[in-house]
């Protein structure tokens, strides 16, 4: 793929899609309590519903 090319698809938002996609993976994952599936705001370090330890990043 020639540099243009590249620029071109970079500047179509398909990249940025694909970024988007994946953080909003790793977010939801990291906000939600592995035990007992608490939505957090992510900034606790304690699950305020099972007490559970909130992995941090
Ligand atoms: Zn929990």
């Amino acid at each position: 793929m020639r540099a243009a090319e590249l620029l071109k698809w970079f500047e179509s938002g398909e990249y940025q899609k694909i970024i988007d996609k994946h953080t909003g993976d790793i977010e939801s994952l990291e906000l939600t309590c592995l035990k007992c599936g608490l939505k957090l705001s992510g900034t606790e370090t304690f699950c305020g519903n099972c007490g559970a330890k909130i992995s941090g990043r």
